[in-house]
């Protein structure tokens, strides 16, 4: 069976691991090539884009893809929705493989926002010290409320940081526990967290360090969630697999 998966996630990370070495598949892992510094993962893999949908069902078609697994993270909605389209049209059974998203939870000052431009305006117009903790590539919308202060947190180097008039840039890569981020959030005097509801384990410190610190949070809530039935694990996902193959 040839499987295609959507990937640039833990959860895409996991079930390639999982599966390499099973004789009875053929599955690509596919990368948006985002990040400098790929790990390469034990099965084969490709990176960079397919070219919108009508690049896509080329390249199912020409590399012959069973079945599509899109285990993209759950902010990245037009691969999702290219893939539901491409698997659409070619009839090629696809399901979607995220983690479930955060719920917030009793002590929680949460201001649940629909977009990054909501979040930006639910910072207000009094001057606050903020905590970004959203990626890189969507900083620059805070350039729009230049009279806060932000101390930004990415993986890598983001471009549009300069246009953000008072910032510190803090370069790690989590999983981060409980005391760095309320180490972080009370040394740095942070008064609102911005993020996105990537849901996972691995970036959650920061929600109960906010909860612990009564730190407010502005929660980015996701976009509508890609066609296909939704699989919540690397068991759910191999017994899709195993249904289509
Ligand atoms: P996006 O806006 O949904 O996709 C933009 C374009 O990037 C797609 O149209 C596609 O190009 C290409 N692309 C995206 N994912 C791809 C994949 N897995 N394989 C091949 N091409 C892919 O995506 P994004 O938000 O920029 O995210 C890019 C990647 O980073 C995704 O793989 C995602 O899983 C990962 N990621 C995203 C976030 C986030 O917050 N958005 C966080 C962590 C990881 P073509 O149209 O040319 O096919």
């Amino acid at each position: 069976m040839r499987l295609l998966i959507l990937g640039g996630t833990t959860e895409a990370s996991a079930l390639a691991r999982r599966i390499s070495g099973r004789a009875d598949l053929e599955p690509v892992l596919s990368f948006a090539g985002r990040t400098r510094g790929l790990v390469a993962p034990p099965i084969p893999y490709r990176v960079g884009g397919f070219g919108g949908v009508s690049g896509l069902k080329t390249y199912l078609r020409e590399q012959r893809i069973h079945a599509v697994i899109d285990a993209t993270h759950p902010f990245a909605a037009q691969m999702s929705r290219h893939a539901a389209v491409a698997c659409g049209d070619l009839a090629v059974p696809l399901a979607r493989f995220t983690r479930p998203p955060w719920a917030a939870r009793k002590g929680d000052r949460w201001v649940s926002v629909p977009d990054m431009d909501a979040a930006v305006r639910a910072l207000g117009d009094r001057t606050r010290r903020v905590f970004l903790t959203i990626g890189g590539l969507q900083l620059g919308a805070f350039a729009a409320a230049p009279w806060h202060h932000y101390v930004v947190r990415t993986i890598e180097p983001p471009d549009a940081v300069a246009r953000l008039p008072s910032h510190r840039l803090i370069l790690a890569r989590g999983p981060f526990g409980i005391d760095v981020e309320a180490g972080l959030m009370r040394d740095e005097r942070i008064e609102v967290l911005v993020t996105k509801n990537s849901g996972g384990a691995a970036t959650e410190a920061k929600l109960a360090a906010a909860r612990m610190l009564g730190v407010e949070v502005v929660m980015i809530e996701r976009p509508a969630a890609g066609d296909g039935p939704a699989l919540d694990s690397v068991d759910a996902a191999v017994a899709w697999i195993d249904l289509h193959r």
